[in-house]
């Protein structure tokens, strides 16, 4: 048995004090790989570029910090030459929803086995706090955050559950890096689901997101539990339903709900996919 330790590796991470991906690292190392016993030399993290995409230097497994935008089709590479390693890839909201935007649909409809973990801080933090798709547009109302006053987003931010509830990916989920052991529950279940799990951490940047910004998504936050009642927004048109993860039809409805108006932690979906294509004849 694998101990929590031994997925440290002892390089110190270089982010900043308070940063989220902190919860990330933490609830991979210390929680889910030590409690699923995954054999190091047979589980690989992938990540492209981008602060969350240093992760592979501090877990001891296979890992590989690639290029921008192309850590997708490189962990479904790996995954399909070699099916019995554990493959998850790791990287940011500009990295995996701008440049590497054109691979997911296709990993989705392949519906490889491995396990996306999207790091969504609001913004392209490496490089100094650019906009990125996922910021938020206040002139459009889909928010009072901006990522840089100087800088404010010209377009209508790109949502990123909503994109994975329309592409049919077969697993969504979305936790909170400030809640690790919620975190480590959703990404132990996308790791568990046969085929492709896609699960978005929203992540404070305490260098460049105002401070105020997760104090309102911690506050603002409802934890989805199967057939309890979701809690919307008042400005939402529908009438709240009881959670069923197995409905995609739900898990659209669901991700139509403002993340700044209703943040919504949990699975919005877990299908009864069919065969992972690594599985395929
Ligand atoms: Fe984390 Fe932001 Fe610092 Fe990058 S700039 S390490 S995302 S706090």
């Amino acid at each position: 048995m694998t101990k929590a330790g031994e997925y440290r590796t002892g390089v110190k991470p270089i982010w900043c004090s308070g940063c989220g991906n902190f919860g990330t690292l933490t609830a991979l190392t210390k929680r889910v790989l030590p409690r699923l016993g995954l054999p190091r030399h047979k589980t690989l993290i992938v990540s492209g570029i981008g602060c969350s995409s240093r992760l592979p230097a501090y877990v001891d497994s296979y890992g590989f910090n690639s290029i921008h935008g192309r850590a997708v089709p490189i962990a479904q590479g790996a995954k399909l030459a070699r099916p019995e390693l554990t493959v998850l890839v790791v990287g940011g909201d500009g990295d995996f929803f701008s440049i590497g935007a054109g691979h997911l649909p296709h990993v989705v409809r392949r519906n490889v086995n491995i396990t996306c973990i999207m790091v969504n801080n609001f913004i392209y933090a490496l490089t100094k706090g650019q906009v990125s798709p996922t910021t938020p547009n206040v002139r459009r109302g889909e928010g009072v955050f901006l990522s840089h006053e100087y800088y404010p987003p010209v377009d209508p931010l790109l949502d990123m559950v909503s994109y994975s509830a329309s592409t049919r990916a077969s697993f969504i989920a979305q936790g909170i890096a400030t809640d690790v052991a919620h975190l480590e529950w959703l990404i132990q279940e996308g790791i568990e689901h046969k085929g492709f799990s896609f699960i978005t951490v929203l992540t404070p940047c305490v260098t460049y997101n105002p401070q105020w910004l997760f104090e309102i998504i911690r506050e603002k936050a409802f934890y989805l539990r199967d057939t309890e009642p979701v809690l919307l927004p008042e400005s939402s048109p529908e009438r709240p339903w009881l959670h069923d993860p197995g409905d995609i039809s739900l898990a659209f409805k669901l991700a139509q709900v403002p993340l700044l108006e209703q943040p919504l932690l949990g699975v919005f979906f877990r299908g009864k996919s069919g065969k992972p294509i690594e599985d395929m004849e």
